[in-house]
């Protein structure tokens, strides 16, 4: 679908319009079909323990630890890989939110993981950048 109406529209085109139109209709469909998206819009359920104007933060639906939560920028970004210099204090605010929630749920002390996992070798499976916070039991050690 997106391949055939890119070879429609984009062939008509010239070239910067080409790419404009590229970058939309990527955009469209990622966001069309994200599920971290419509979380955020509200138009997808989820747990939602914290949202304010730059970040939403919910329980993730198969938990892998007792305290799992996943904190979302509400900007659809792909993964780490798609983080511009710009986006450094968004970065920083996912840590922060982190930290208030492993408080809030009362990890802090026991202490927790903070995960990212970015591309398919990386075991990302959702496209939309996230921060796990896992806690709640002792983790293995990564070494
Ligand atoms: P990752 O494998 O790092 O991309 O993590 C994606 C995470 O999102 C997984 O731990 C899933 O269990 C979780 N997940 C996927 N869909 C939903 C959803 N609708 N609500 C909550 N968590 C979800
Ligand atoms: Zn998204």
């Amino acid at each position: 679908m997106i391949s055939f109406a890119r070879r429609r529209w984009g062939q008509s085109l010239p070239w910067p319009l080409r790419q404009l139109a590229h970058t939309f209709f990527r955009a469209y469909f990622n966001m069309s079909g994200c599920i971290f998206c419509k979380i955020v819009a509200g138009t997808a359920k989820a747990d939602i323990v914290h949202r304010d104007e730059q970040v939403t933060a919910f329980h993730d639906r198969h938990p892998a630890a007792p305290t799992h939560i996943l904190i979302v920028p509400n900007r659809h970004i792909d993964s780490l890989n798609a983080l511009a210099e710009a986006d450094a204090p968004l970065v920083g605010h996912m840590f922060i939110v982190a930290k208030q929630l492993a408080a809030q749920a009362g990890i802090e002390e026991g202490g927790y993981r903070l995960i990212i996992n970015t591309g398919t070798h990386g075991g990302q499976t959702v496209f939309h950048l996230h921060l796990h916070l896992m806690g709640g039991q002792a983790m293995r050690a990564m070494g």
